[in-house]
């Protein structure tokens, strides 16, 4: 940075040189213009219309955008004449910004998406403009605004891939406003993703003429996974890549995946590589390095997951191949640093060693009931620092597919600014976004997830992905938490956005008192007041209302899906 600023200094006239404060508006005026390149780039001319737009939502003043430099007062904006000093002076990474002062010009520029994403960090730093949800954004408005001089902010992302996979993340302007990228959908990175094997070499065309290709499995031939020691499959797969590539968009990351289930082959060649490379990750990375040396100037993705996530010996990927390490099996309860039970850390740390591009494929939520309160959100922070800290490049969380239940928007929220920076003060984060979220149903939600967390910690719950213990979701609990949320509601009752935003939560806790009258008789939630006569009526009808609301028609509840409607009807 100093070589930097030595190159301002070297080129920009003596009177923007001056330190002091910048008054960006005063009184409900600005001296302020936006000045964008001559050539701008598209993404250079959303970037000033950003600016634009949310400096007048918070000021009432509109800069104007000009391509002009006046040598006034200015916010350069990309790549202009005056900003073209800082070329090259700054290790900025792919999507990675600098904010520089000097005097009263500001400039604002980076790589990839960069600009963007300065002009979104300088709205959140400087005039408190954060989006919060898909629609939310928290803008307070303020006639006047002085900042400090000399800003001197460089920032680079954690990851190159920082994807949270859910509705709400992959909104497209929340994607840009978190600074997200994606593996799939429009902004996606990846040509093929997920589990490809079989797109790759489909049973459906190759079972009969050549069940060889698949997996034998006690005497028979299955369409479990690929046959990997088979040369012929190694063709086929190179060749299908290869036409898919072309069909593609120039994409540089390609995954091929193993099928989502066991049943990996039991031929004598296959034996032979799961003995000579220590099972069957040894032999998933065989096979991958083949496929990678036909597209060397491509990143060919594969999984360690379910059998493959122990790593391998004697062998290792190639430079151009990708593990995704997917431990769905992972405790969830505990941060992976204080987890009890080595296994996954030790696995995670091995690939680190192993691999150039490691991805983690991680499991936030619980897949069995969407809906219940899952309180993971206390380790996310320390989850991506062990990720980044052990060379992960790439994260995808999978996170819940729906809106509106389960503290989603305050997650999503947690995880997009904690991928892009791990550093970040993550009790800071909660607060600061349940206070703008909810408004004065804030505390109150602040309480909710305070309570889940600490119950969920009395009773020692096991949380996982699949299944996992929850007597934090007791019925005396539940009571408790209801309690809390019915204040947070009385707070804001004569407001219509908060009350829909508050009844999402109540959402998944009316669910699971629901449940509560419906399975167990004797439950003191099923005699007491919180689930049966009038409130148990007000509590269907609430569930109804949000569901509708949010187009919630179904959910998963105890590992299926069932519709909204079929749900109460099984209520008594
Ligand atoms: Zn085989």
């Amino acid at each position: 940075m100093i070589r930097l600023l030595l190159t301002l200094a070297l080129l920009l006239p003596a009177w923007l040189l001056r330190a002091q404060n910048i008054t960006l508006s005063q009184a409900g005026s600005s001296q302020y213009a936006i000045v964008i390149p001559k050539l701008a780039t598209d993404l250079e001319r959303k970037a000033a219309k950003e600016l634009q737009v949310y400096f007048a939502k918070v000021t009432d003043v509109t800069l104007p955008v000009t391509s002009e430099s006046k040598g006034k007062e200015e916010i350069h904006i990309g790549n202009t004449d005056l900003a073209k000093g800082i070329r090259g002076k700054i290790a900025l990474k792919d999507d990675g910004y600098a904010i520089v002062s000097s005097g009263k010009a500001i400039f604002i520029k980076g790589n990839g998406k960069g600009t963007l994403y300065g002009v979104y960090s300088f709205l959140d730093k400087y005039l408190d403009v954060q989006m919060l949800a898909p629609g939310c954004w928290n803008i307070v408005k303020k006639k006047s605004i002085t900042i400090p001089a000399g800003i001197n902010l460089v920032e680079n992302p954690a990851f190159i891939l920082r994807d949270v996979f859910n509705s709400i993340a992959y909104d497209p302007v929340y994607t840009d406003w978190q600074k997200l990228t994606h593996a799939v959908g429009d902004q996606g990175m990846w040509g093929m993703f997920y589990h490809t094997f079989f797109k790759l070499v489909p049973p459906d065309s190759y079972l009969k003429s050549h069940p060889e290709y698949f997996s034998l499995i006690g005497k028979q031939r299955l369409p479990q996974q690929l046959c990997l020691s088979n040369k012929e499959v190694q063709a086929k797969v190179i060749d299908a890549l290869r036409q898919n590539i072309k069909a593609g968009k120039g994409q540089k990351y390609w995954f091929v995946g193993q099928e989502d289930m066991g049943g990996f082959c039991e031929c004598p060649s296959c034996n032979a590589l799961y003995q000579q490379y220590g099972g069957l990750s040894g032999a998933l990375v065989f096979f991958i390095n083949k496929i990678a040396s036909a597209f060397p100037d491509k990143i060919i993705g594969t999984y360690a997951y379910h059998g493959t996530l122990a790593p391998p010996q004697n062998i290792r990927p190639s430079q151009n191949v990708l593990i995704c390490y997917a431990p769905i099996e992972a405790y969830r309860e505990k941060a992976y640093v204080d987890q009890e039970d080595r296994t996954f850390v030790n696995y995670l740390k091995q690939w680190s060693q192993l691999c150039k591009h490691l991805m983690v494929w991680d499991y936030p939520e619980n897949y069995t009931n969407y809906v219940e309160p899952y309180p993971t959100f206390s380790t996310f922070k320390s989850n991506i620092s062990f990720f980044k800290k052990n060379g992960v490049q790439y994260v995808y969380e999978e996170s819940v597919i729906k809106n509106g239940i389960n503290l989603n928007e305050l997650k999503t929220y947690l995880l997009s600014k904690l991928l892009w920076n791990p550093d970040l003060d993550q009790d800071q984060l909660i607060r600061d976004f349940c206070n703008k979220y909810y408004g004065e149903a804030g505390t109150f939600v602040l309480k909710f997830c305070t309570a889940l967390d600490q119950n969920r910690k009395r009773e020692n719950d096991k949380l996982r992905f699949w299944g996992g213990t929850k007597a934090y979701l007791n019925p005396s609990y539940l009571e408790q938490y209801d309690n809390i949320l019915a204040e947070a509601a009385d707070k804001v009752k004569r407001n219509p956005v908060l009350t829909a935003r508050v009844n999402q939560l109540r959402f998944s806790v009316d669910y699971c008192l629901l449940n509560a009258a419906k399975s167990n008789g004797s439950s003191r939630a099923a005699k007491g007041s919180a689930a049966t006569g009038s409130r148990l009526e007000q509590r269907r009808a609430r569930f109804r209302e949000t569901a509708q609301k949010e187009h919630i028609v179904d959910f998963n509840s105890n590992g299926s899906w069932i519709p909204v409607e079929t749900f109460l009807k099984t209520i008594p």
